[in-house]
Order: C-alpha cells, then structure tokens, then sequence
C-alpha cells in the first residue's frame, strides 16, 4: 500500500534514500533548504512533488522523514518562521528522524511532538552513500515499537536491516557509539600504517597482513586500500558529521560517568581533524593529519 510521507532534507545520503521511496511506490512530497537540489534529485526524476517550505511538504503526510546533519537543525527546523513546520503537523502523524542526533534533543523534540500528536522515533542509518544507492542501509530505531512498525514499510524501501534498539533516542545513541569506533579505526589504522612505514613495510604489504589478521577493520579492509592508498578521497561523509557524532558519543559516556578516555580522545582528534582540515573534507581526509604529523603519506 502506498503512504504518503514527506522526506525534509536531501542531502548525500537523504537524495538516494528519498529516491528509493519515489520508486517504491509511495506518495512522496520532497523538500530542501536549497531547492535545486530538490528539484535536481533523483525523487523528483521518479515522481516526487517539490515542496515550496518544510510545512508545504507535510501537508497530506502520513509520515514525515527529517534527514538534517544535527538534532537541533531538526528543532531549528520545526521552530523556524514562527513555527511554521510545527503547525503544518497534524495529530495522528509520525516524525521519523534519519539524522545521525543526539538522544537528548531528540527526548526533547519527541516530548513537543506528543504534545500536539504527532509520533516521534530516531531512526539514524549506516552503510553510506553506496548503501543508500543500493538500498541496502541499516536502520537503527528507538522509540515506541508500534510506531517503528507502522514505518517500517517505509524504512524498508532504502534499508536491508532494520533493528530495534529500544526507547527513544537509543538509536542516536547507537549510531554515535559506531561512528566513534569507525572515527578510531580510522585514526588508529593511519597511526599503524605511518609507524609500519617508518619501519621499512610498504603500506600495501602492512594492509595485505592486517587484513588477513586480527588487527583489520572496515576502515582497514575497505577505506583504506579505495581511499587512502590511491588518494582519491571521494566526499561521501563530511569529517564535520563524523567529528559531531563522536562528541555525541564522548558526551553520553560522561553524562553516564563512565570511564571511558578513548570515546573522549575520538571526540578530541575528530575534532581537531575537523578544525584544521575545514568543513567540507570527507571523513577518509582526517588521515592526511596523521600523515602530516608523521610527515610521511600512505600512497601507493
Ligand atoms: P549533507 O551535509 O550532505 O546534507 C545536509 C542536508 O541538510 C542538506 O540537504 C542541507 O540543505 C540540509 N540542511 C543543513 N542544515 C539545515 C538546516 N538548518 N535546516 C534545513 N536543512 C538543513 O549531510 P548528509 O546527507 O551526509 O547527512 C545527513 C545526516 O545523515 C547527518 O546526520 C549524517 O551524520 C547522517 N549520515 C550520513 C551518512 C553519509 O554517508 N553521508 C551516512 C550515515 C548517516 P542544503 O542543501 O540547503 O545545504
């Protein structure tokens, strides 16, 4: 059965998503702060209406999908022009959050929402631009089970796994704990590699035995002989958003006082990477400052 939804933010990875609902089928309305990329995407090559504002978009929706680099985009967006979005919201409705956030906003956001009706669940996803392409993403979800059910065939037009991680904001939590791991695998594999290097092994050879070896990761497997080795650094994943979720992930752990120093030291080298190397560099890019610490590089 088609649903009506409407997808708020078309970005590398919300294009691909909103795509795949456009040709699934289901009743879509596009929105985008800069509209050429809406009108440009792929949705509305499939059939997706372009919607003038966020609260033009919600207008016959049943569910609604926000895909914004942060949380308080999210609230900033529903507060804008005096509300504007907030009010186009009808009782009934089910806000479903992609944006990787944080569990607190999105606490608070869901709060504002069952004030007015409206559903709330955070539903951050993983896999990339590739897997957005393929329609193969995973989707984290917290919030109420009945409400991800009623999304879930939504979810499923852009997703191969969907998992229920349990009350609002665990799925944010989640996806900010994975990212920090992916932020350290990154940095760590640099680290190794330049140290390897040094130490006379050619980075192929060093990733030929990591990656037959206990010390391999997806960042070792995949990242770094496509993106490291050959220089080529397609921008996929902005190092801005991989920096904001590693703090997410270093401020949970404070928040629940638990020793943890490398989520920390994530949060601090993602955000020194992100201050030096600028706002538009890929997240594969935080390398080039280890490689210039070391004064070394990892091609080929
Ligand atoms: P991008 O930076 O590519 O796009 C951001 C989108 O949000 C754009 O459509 C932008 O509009 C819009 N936007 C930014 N600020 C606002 C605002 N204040 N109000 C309204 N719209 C706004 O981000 P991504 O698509 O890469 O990421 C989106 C979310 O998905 C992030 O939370 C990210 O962490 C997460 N994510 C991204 C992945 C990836 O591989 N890229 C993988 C998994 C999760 P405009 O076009 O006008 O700039």
């Amino acid at each position: 059965m088609p649903i009506s939804v409407a997808f708020l933010g078309l970005g590398a990875i919300g294009a691909p998503m909103a795509a795949h609902l456009a040709r699934a089928g289901h009743l879509l309305t596009i929105w985008n702060r800069t509209t050429a990329r809406a009108t440009g995407s792929a949705a509305a090559a499939a059939g997706a209406r372009v919607a003038t504002s966020a609260a033009d978009a919600v207008r016959d929706a049943e569910i609604v999908i926000t895909c914004l680099p942060e949380s308080s985009d999210v609230a900033e967006l529903l507060a804008a022009a005096d509300h504007a979005l907030l009010k186009a919201l009808r009782p009934g409705m089910l806000l479903v959050d992609c944006t990787s956030g944080d569990p607190d906003t999105s606490r608070r956001i869901a709060s504002d929402l069952a004030a007015i009706g409206v559903g709330f669940i955070d539903a951050p996803v993983s896999g990339g631009v590739a897997g957005a392409e393929a329609g193969t993403l995973t989707v984290m979800v917290g919030g109420p089970a009945d409400a991800l059910e009623r999304a879930r065939p939504v979810l499923e037009s852009f997703a191969g796994k969907i998992v229920h991680c349990g009350a609002l904001g665990a799925g944010h939590a989640l996806k900010a704990v994975n990212n920090a791991l992916l932020a350290l695998h990154l940095w760590s594999t640099a680290e190794g590699l330049v140290a390897a290097m040094k130490a006379g092994v050619a980075p192929q050879v060093a990733l030929d035995v990591i990656n037959a070896s206990s010390g391999r990761s997806n960042a070792s497997m995949n990242l770094f002989p496509e993106r490291v080795l050959t220089g080529a650094f397609p921008r996929t994943f902005r190092l801005a958003l991989l920096a904001k979720d590693a703090g997410i992930a270093a401020s949970l752990a404070r928040a629940q006082k638990s020793a943890s120093p490398t989520l920390q030291l994530a949060a601090d080298l993602m955000r020194i990477a992100h201050l030096e190397l600028g706002d538009e560099v890929d997240h594969v890019e935080a390398v080039t400052l280890v490689e210039r610490w070391a004064g070394v590089e990892l091609r080929s």
